[in-house]
């Protein structure tokens, strides 16, 4: 193996030092507690596992987090009232819609309704229309841990060639817009793209995120590539792989990041980071209304 492993974990458990340490200050200097809600419709077992690994993540760092169960039964209106609730709730920093939704739900219609300065997730159309235009509020979790572990292994992405495999909404379009507004070169692969390999071998950043095991193999890869490797995919072993073959992959790149161990842990704690900017930006807001109030009253 040539590539050197590009540690997720270990990136994930500093950056969460620091969110310790500003929940702290935060507390501290401003009597101020982070706040996140998470909201999920029915009983979707992977679902649930996740909305418990984020709570367990926020404990760690010292956020506090309700979770609000609503029965597989509920209607998009109620999901909506919940919101509204929310939004309108001053210890409520972040909102989060557990995804999947009941497929007959509108999810842009429940997205949009969380405001953008609660949208931790990174998915409301204000959000995402930033990542084009410049002033997204909260990047989305997944391509923005990708992009501090680039940063955290001194990779620059300015003038190279970077391929994303993978078009969906909240993974493949936004790192391909943050890719773009680094200065890499930009190209977007998917399902519906003719001969995935011509495009993956011009990759010096390649990143993958399909779903489907073994999808980039090592003569996909042009020799010294970083590939960063988004996939879960639970093989019927049980086993957790990526979307990369790995041992392929590995003897041609420079940097490879695992699955397990590697993009997964930078997720949950980009939420935890977009979480307590909300809390420093509303106290930040706070702040000023209360110093315009006082010189008004002097005046
Ligand atoms: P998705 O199903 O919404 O989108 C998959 C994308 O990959 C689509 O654009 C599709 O066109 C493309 N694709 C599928 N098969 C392809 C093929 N053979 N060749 C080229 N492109 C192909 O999935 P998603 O939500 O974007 O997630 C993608 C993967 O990333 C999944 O394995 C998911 O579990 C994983 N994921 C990981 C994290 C993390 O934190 N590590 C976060 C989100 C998603």
């Amino acid at each position: 193996m040539t590539a050197r492993l590009i540690d997720g974990k270990a990136v994930a458990a500093a950056e969460r030092q620091k969110c310790r340490e500003r929940v702290e200050a935060l507390k501290r200097e401003q009597g101020v507690t982070p706040g996140l809600a998470v909201i999920m419709v029915g009983s979707n077992p992977a679902s649930a596992v996740y909305v418990r690994n984020k709570m367990r993540a926020c404990e760690d760092v010292g956020i506090r987090s309700e979770r609000f169960l609503l029965p597989e039964t509920s209607t998009e209106d109620d999901v909506i009232r919940l919101i509204e609730r929310l939004k309108a709730d001053p210890d409520v920093d972040g909102i989060l819609v557990q995804l999947p939704l009941p497929k007959h739900y509108n999810i842009e219609r429940v997205l949009g309704t969380i405001p953008a300065e609660k949208d931790v997730d990174g998915f409301h159309l204000y959000n995402v229309g930033g990542l084009v235009v410049g002033g997204t509020v909260f990047p989305p979790c997944t391509p923005y841990g990708v992009m501090r572990l680039l940063e955290h292994e001194g990779i620059s992405v300015i003038g190279r060639n970077a391929v994303v495999v993978g078009a969906s909404n909240i993974v493949g379009k936004p790192m391909a817009l943050m890719l773009m507004q680094h200065e890499a070169t930009v190209s977007v692969c998917h399902a519906k793209t003719r001969d995935l390999a011509q495009y993956t071998v011009l990759a010096d950043i390649l990143v993958v995120a399909a779903g489907c095991p073994n999808l980039i193999t090592g003569p996909m890869v042009r020799k010294d590539a970083v590939v960063i490797d988004v996939g879960i995919n639970r093989l019927p072993s049980g086993e957790l792989v990526g979307d990369c073959d790995f041992e392929g992959v590995s003897k041609r790149a420079s940097f490879i990041t695992p699955v397990p161990g590697g993009v997964g842990p930078m997720t949950v704690t980009m939420l935890l980071v977009n979480t307590i900017n909300s809390a420093a930006r509303s106290a930040a807001a706070r702040d000023a209304a209360g110093a315009s109030k006082s010189l008004l009253g002097a005046v």
